[in-house]
């Protein structure tokens, strides 16, 4: 389960701007992850739900956004919503992109500390 090693990271991640900002605790972890990531959201939660509570997000909320995925077509500038897979064909002239210009996000998007 690489999900695992991705929230150690995160939770890495999580501590260093905790530091930074000089905050003790975190109250609110808002990940964004794009559907062509390849993570798997449940597998996510149970790793945070394995990790948090012996980290600085103990008590946090985890929060995911999936954000869906989009390619554009060189040929006409289209950018069109594609589901998984690594090439896409355009709807609108039928050329195939490998384009992608969203979807592949795998990060923090927000985190709230309660003591600032
Ligand atoms: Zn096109």
């Amino acid at each position: 389960m690489h999900e695992l090693g991705i929230m150690e990271s995160a939770l890495d991640a999580v501590r260093h701007q905790a530091v930074k900002h000089g905050a003790s605790r975190v109250s609110r972890i808002v990940l964004r992850i794009g559907t062509l990531a390849g993570v798997d959201q449940a597998a996510l939660r149970f790793a945070y739900e394995a990790l948090a509570p012996t980290s600085i997000a103990a008590g946090a909320v985890l929060e995911i956004e999936t954000v869906p995925a989009r390619a554009r077509c060189a040929a006409c500038s289209t950018e069109f919503g594609v589901e998984r897979g690594f090439i896409f064909q355009c709807p609108q002239c039928g050329e195939y992109s490998g384009d992608i210009r969203a979807g592949q996000e795998l990060g923090i998007a927000r985190l709230e500390f309660p003591d600032l």
